[in-house]
């Protein structure tokens, strides 16, 4: 499920200074996202490469607690159970004492809070999240 690490190594390389490889100029960078163009303005040289985000080289694990929910309604269980794979009826226990985490990459934890907002489930996040 996480795959943080997997290319971490090869994005790293890729993270700065862009040199031409031709005549050593700085190259001219033209960023759209996620590729990234870059022009050497003394030779003319051209590359086409990926940039990434600090959030894309997080390799931390973040856990999201989702807060207690005295009443949890039918919509609270039918995600929260969509997510863990429990029946209702565990999942109405675990959101009632508040048992209930996930753990998650930085990448996959700013999708992920999107469907928790979009549900209305309260939550937070360690360690802190800055994304
Ligand atoms: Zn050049």
């Amino acid at each position: 499920m996480l795959n943080c690490e997997a290319s971490f190594l090869e994005k790293r390389k890729m993270e700065e200074k862009y040199i031409c490889p031709e005549c050593g100029a700085e190259m001219k960078e033209t960023y759209n996202k996620p590729s990234l163009l870059l022009d050497c303005p003394k030779c003319g040289c051209k590359i086409a490469t990926t940039k990434w985000d600090p959030i894309d080289l997080d390799q931390t694990i973040y856990e999201l607690f989702v807060e207690k929910i005295e009443s949890p309604t039918l919509d609270n269980l039918r995600f929260i159970s969509s997510m863990t794979g429990d029946n209702y009826i565990k999942t109405k226990q675990d959101l009632i004492e508040g048992n209930i985490s996930f753990k998650y990459c930085a990448v996959d934890m700013k999708e992920k809070m999107k469907e928790f907002d979009n549900n209305n489930i309260k939550y937070h996040i360690a360690p802190e999240f800055h994304y």
